[in-house]
C-alpha cells in the first residue's frame, strides 16, 4: 500500500494575522450567556496543519461535545491538499476547501492551477479557498497576486463553487475583481473592512466571517461593525491555530473556542444568543451548501 501523505507542516509564515498586543484585554470579560445547544459551524479552521498533529482527534471530540457540528478546512498550498482531503475524509464533521493562498505566492506554480481544476472536479470541495489579495505584506507582488486570484475565481465560476476570501488592505481591489468575476458568493474571512465595504460584499452574495478578534474589548471598530451588520450576513469562525480568543491569548487557537466568539457576539447584539447561534449556522449552511451535503433528500 502506498504510504499516506504526510500532514503538511504549519508554515513558518503565518497565513492570517496575528492579534496585536494592543488588543490584550485590560480587564476580565463580563460573564457570558449560554446558548441552547444549537449546532455551530466553524467556517474557517486549519485543523489539518501540524499544530494539531498531536491532538487532532481529542480537539475534534471536544468540539462535538461543545456542539460544534461542522468545521470548514481551507486549503492554502497544492502540496498540502492531499493531506487535507485525507483528514477531512476520515472525519464527517470536516468539510474541505481547496485553494492557493496569496501569502504563499512564491510557492505556487501554473501547474498548481491545473491541479486545482482537477481537484475541484474530482473531490467537489465545499468552496475554492483560501484565495484573495494580501496587500499588507509588501513582499508579495500585487500583480502576481491579482493574476492568481483571477485564475482561481475563474475556476470557481466553472465549478459553480463559492469562495473563501483572505483580504488584507485590499477590500476595494477584491470587490472590483469580484464584479468582473462574479462567483456563487462565499465568505470574506476575518472581515476587517468598513461597513460600506461589508454591504458591497453582501450585495455580491457574501457572508462576513467574525472570530477571535471580537473577544478583545479594544477591537472597538470591529465590535461595532459586528453589532450593526444584518445578522443574515454573519458567520462564525476561529481561524485556528491563529487569531486566538482573548481568554487564550498567546496560546494555540482551537475550533473548540468557537462558542466564545458566539458568546461575545451575543453580548454585542440585540438578538438572543439562541437566535444568533441558529442564524449564523443557517448562514454558513446556505452560502456553502452544507445542508445538502449532510441531509439526505
Ligand atoms: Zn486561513
Amino acid at each position: 500500500m502506498a504510504p499516506l501523505p504526510a500532514v503538511n507542516e504549519w508554515p513558518t509564515l503565518r497565513i492570517c494575522r496575528k492579534i496585536p498586543r494592543f488588543f490584550i484585554p485590560l480587564r476580565a470579560l463580563p460573564p457570558v450567556p449560554k446558548w441552547n445547544h444549537m449546532t455551530l459551524i466553524d467556517t474557517h479552521c486549519h485543523i489539518d496543519v501540524a499544530a494539531f498533529d498531536d491532538d487532532r482527534e481529542r480537539v475534534l471530540a471536544r468540539c462535538e461535545k461543545a456542539d460544534i457540528g461542522k468545521i470548514v478546512v481551507p486549503g492554502i498550498r497544492a502540496n498540502s491538499w492531499d493531506a487535507l482531503l485525507l483528514t477531512c475524509s476520515s472525519h464527517p464533521m470536516l468539510f474541505p476547501a481547496l485553494g492557493l493562498h496569496p501569502a504563499f505566492l512564491k510557492q505556487h506554480s501554473a501547474q498548481d492551477l491545473d491541479k486545482l481544476a482537477h481537484g475541484l472536479h474530482d473531490h467537489r470541495p465545499v468552496a475554492v479557498g483560501e484565495i484573495g489579495l494580501d496587500f499588507y505584506r509588501h513582499a508579495l507582488d500585487r500583480d502576481a497576486q491579482q493574476v492568481l486570484f483571477e485564475a482561481q475565481l475563474a475556476l470557481a465560476q466553472n465549478a459553480a463553487l463559492p469562495v473563501l476570501l483572505h483580504v488584507r488592505k485590499a477590500h476595494d481591489q477584491v470587490l472590483s475583481t469580484l464584479r468582473r468575476f462574479p462567483v456563487k458568493g462565499g465568505i470574506c474571512h476575518a472581515f476587517n473592512g468598513s461597513e460600506q465595504q461589508a454591504m458591497h460584499y453582501i450585495e455580491l452574495g457574501f457572508k462576513l466571517g467574525f472570530g477571535g478578534m471580537l473577544t478583545y474589548e479594544r477591537a472597538s471598530k470591529l465590535r461595532s461593525l459586528a453589532a450593526q451588520l444584518p445578522l443574515e450576513a454573519i458567520v462564525l469562525e476561529t481561524d485556528a491555530p491563529d487569531m486566538t480568543v482573548a481568554s487564550h491569548h498567546g496560546e494555540r487557537n482551537s475550533p473548540e473556542y468557537l462558542p466564545e466568539c458566539l458568546q461575545t457576539l451575543a453580548t454585542l447584539r440585540t438578538e438572543t444568543i439562541d437566535t444568533i447561534a441558529a442564524q449564523t449556522t443557517r448562514n454558513a449552511e446556505e452560502v456553502l451548501s452544507l445542508k445538502c451535503l449532510t441531509t439526505p433528500s
